[in-house]
C-alpha cells in the first residue's frame, strides 16, 4: 500500500514549488490517472523504489472570507486525516507566526510523523535564523529551499526513513482481498454488514491495518477473505464534507491498492458519479477484478425493464468497464447480497486465469482472418506471436513486425474475440505489443 504525504503551510511560503520539485526533478511520476491527478490534488511518486502519493493541499477550496488561520487549519485537517507523514512549511523570510505557532500546536496532537520545513533558506553557512523553530515543537526543523533544490535532498531521506515504517501489511495471497468503494452514504457500511452479517465466521476485528478502513477477516466455504470498508474514519471526520469529499478518494485509491477485487457502491437513486469513474478507472488500471454493486434498490419503483434501462446507462458511462459484472441490491433487506461473493469468486478467478500459447495463438489467428490487421504507409501489421506474460491482470505480449502501426480499435477487436472464448468476466485484461523482425 501506498503511504500518502500532505504538504501543509501558509500561503507563499513555497509548498507548490517544494510539491513541483519533488514530484517533477526527483522523483519519478509513476501514473497520471484521468481525472484523479488532474486537478494536481495528488500525484504519485517514487523516490529509491520507494512509492508515495504526495498531496498538496494548497488546492483546498476555501471561502473567500476565510482566514489565512482558516485556510491552514483546514489543510492541517485534512492532512491530518488523509496522510501518513505531513511536511509542515514555514518561510524563515518571514519569520514564526501566529498562524504557525497554530498549526505546529494541531500537528502535535496527531500520531502522525511532522517534518517541519524551514524554506527560502538560501545560505546554508548561516542558519541562525532557523533556530526560532525548535519552539514549535515538532522536532528539528529541516532548513531548505523549494526553488533552488537546496537540502531537498536531506528532507526526502528524511521522509524515506519515516515511510519505511509503514511496510505493505499484506495479507496471506490466498486471502481475497474486498475493497468496499464509493462515495459517502451509498451504503458502504450497510452493505459490508450484511455481506459479513451472512457469514457467521468472522475470524476477528481488526480495527485499521490502516487507520482509514477497517479490515474485517472472514471464512467462507473454507475461502479465506479481507473485507474493507472504506467509509470509517470519515465519520469522526470534523472537516467540511465539502472539503474532504474530494480527498477521500485517496482512501478508495488506497484500499484499491491493497485489494484483488473492488465493489464499487452505487446509489440506485442517484446513478454514477463522477468520483465514481475516478475511482473504478483508477481500478481498472490497476488490472483489479471490479464488481458494480447497484444498491438501495428497494427505494426504486421498478417494472421488469427497471434494472435493464438502468444497466444501460451505467455501462453507457463506463465503455471501458463493459467486464464489469452489475448486481442490484439492497444492504437494508438484503435482497441479492448473498450472490455477491460468488461473483467475487469467480471474478478474481478470471483475473488469475492463464490460457495456454497454442490456445492464444489460435484465436488470435482467427481473428486476424476475420478482420485483417491495420496498415500503415503501406506496411501492414503482422502479429507473429502471442503469449500470455501475466495474471492480475492477465496480460499478453503480442510480437509484431511494426508496434507502431497497432491501433486501439484493433486491441479492441483481438480483446472481444478472447473474452468471446474465455470470457474473462470482471477482470480487465491487457496487451503488450513488442516488436519483432520478420525474419526470425
Ligand atoms: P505556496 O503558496 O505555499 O504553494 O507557495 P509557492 O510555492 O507558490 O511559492 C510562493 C513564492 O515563494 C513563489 O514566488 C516562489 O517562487 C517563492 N519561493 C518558493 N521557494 C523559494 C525558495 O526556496 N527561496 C525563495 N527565495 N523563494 C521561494
Ligand atoms: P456509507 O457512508 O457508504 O458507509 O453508507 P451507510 O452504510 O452508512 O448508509 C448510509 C445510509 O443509507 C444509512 O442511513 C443506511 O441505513 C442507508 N442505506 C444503506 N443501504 C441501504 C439500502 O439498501 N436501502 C435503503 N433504503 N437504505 C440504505
Amino acid at each position: 500500500m501506498k503511504p500518502v504525504v500532505a504538504i501543509v503551510g501558509r500561503p507563499n511560503v513555497g509548498k507548490s514549488t517544494l510539491f513541483n520539485r519533488l514530484t517533477r526533478s526527483h522523483l519519478a511520476i509513476v501514473e497520471d490517472y484521468p481525472g484523479v491527478t488532474r486537478d494536481r490534488l495528488y500525484q504519485d511518486a517514487e523516490w529509491n523504489d520507494r512509492k508515495f502519493t504526495l498531496i498538496d493541499t494548497g488546492g483546498i477550496e476555501v471561502n473567500s472570507d476565510d482566514t489565512i488561520l482558516a485556510r491552514v487549519r483546514k489543510q492541517a485537517q485534512v492532512a491530518m486525516e488523509e496522510a501518513d507523514v505531513i511536511i509542515f512549511m514555514c518561510d524563515v523570510r518571514v519569520g514564526v507566526t501566529v498562524e504557525d505557532m497554530e498549526i505546529a500546536n494541531m500537528l502535535r496532537r496527531t500520531k502522525k510523523e511532522v517534518i517541519l520545513a524551514v524554506n527560502k533558506v538560501e545560505n546554508f553557512n548561516k542558519l541562525d535564523d532557523i533556530y526560532e523553530y525548535y519552539q514549535l515543537g515538532l522536532g528539528e526543523p529541516y532548513p531548505i529551499s523549494a526553488s533552488h533544490g537546496m537540502n531537498t535532498g536531506d528532507l526526502l531521506d528524511r521522509l524515506m526513513e519515516l515511510l519505511d515504517d509503514f511496510e505493505d501489511d499484506d495479507y496471506e495471497p490466498d486471502v481475497i482481498k474486498i475493497a468496499v468503494v464509493g462515495r459517502p452514504n451509498v451504503g458502504k457500511s450497510s452493505l459490508t454488514n450484511a455481506i459479513l452479517g451472512q457469514e457467521r465466521s468472522i475470524v476477528s476485528n481488526i480495527p485499521g491495518t490502516t487507520r482509514d478502513a477497517i479490515d474485517t477477516p472472514f471464512e467462507r466455504n473454507g475461502q479465506r477473505y479481507v473485507i474493507v470498508d472504506t467509509a470509517g474514519m470519515r465519520r469522526k471526520s470534523k472537516v467540511a464534507e465539502t472539503t474532504t469529499e474530494r480527498y477521500s478518494v485517496i482512501r478508495s485509491l488506497r484500499a484499491v491498492d491493497r485489494c484483488d477485487a473492488v465493489l464499487m457502491v452505487i446509489n440506485a437513486e442517484e446513478g454514477l458519479i463522477e468520483q465514481d469513474k475516478k475511482i473504478v478507472g483508477y481500478a481498472h488500471e490497476q488490472g483489479k477484478a471490479v464488481i458494480l454493486v447497484v444498491n438501495k434498490w428497494d427505494l426504486i419503483e421498478k417494472d421488469d425493464k427497471t434494472s435493464a434501462v438502468m444497466e444501460k446507462k451505467i455501462r453507457s458511462e463506463l465503455l471501458f468497464l463493459q467486464y464489469a459484472p452489475m448486481i442490484f441490491v439492497s444492504a437494508q433487506t438484503k435482497q441479492r447480497v448473498s450472490r455477491i461473493l460468488d461473483m467475487v469468486n469467480v471474478a478474481v478467478e478470471q483475473n488469475n486465469t492463464r490460457i495456454s500459447t497454442s490456445v492464444l495463438n489460435e484465436i488470435i489467428r482467427d481473428a486476424v482472418q476475420l478482420n485483417p490487421p491495420p496498415s500503415d504507409k503501406g506496411k501492414r501489421l503482422k502479429i507473429m506471436y502471442a503469449t500470455q506474460s501475466g495474471v492480475k491482470p492477465p496480460t499478453f505480449v503480442l510480437f509484431v513486425n511494426e508496434p507502431e502501426i497497432m491501433h486501439f480499435s484493433y486491441e479492441r477487436f483481438l480483446e472481444n474475440k478472447i473474452r468471446e472464448n474465455f470470457g474473462f468476466e470482471g477482470t480487465p485484461i491487457r496487451f503488450v505489443v513488442r516488436k519483432r523482425s520478420t525474419e526470425e
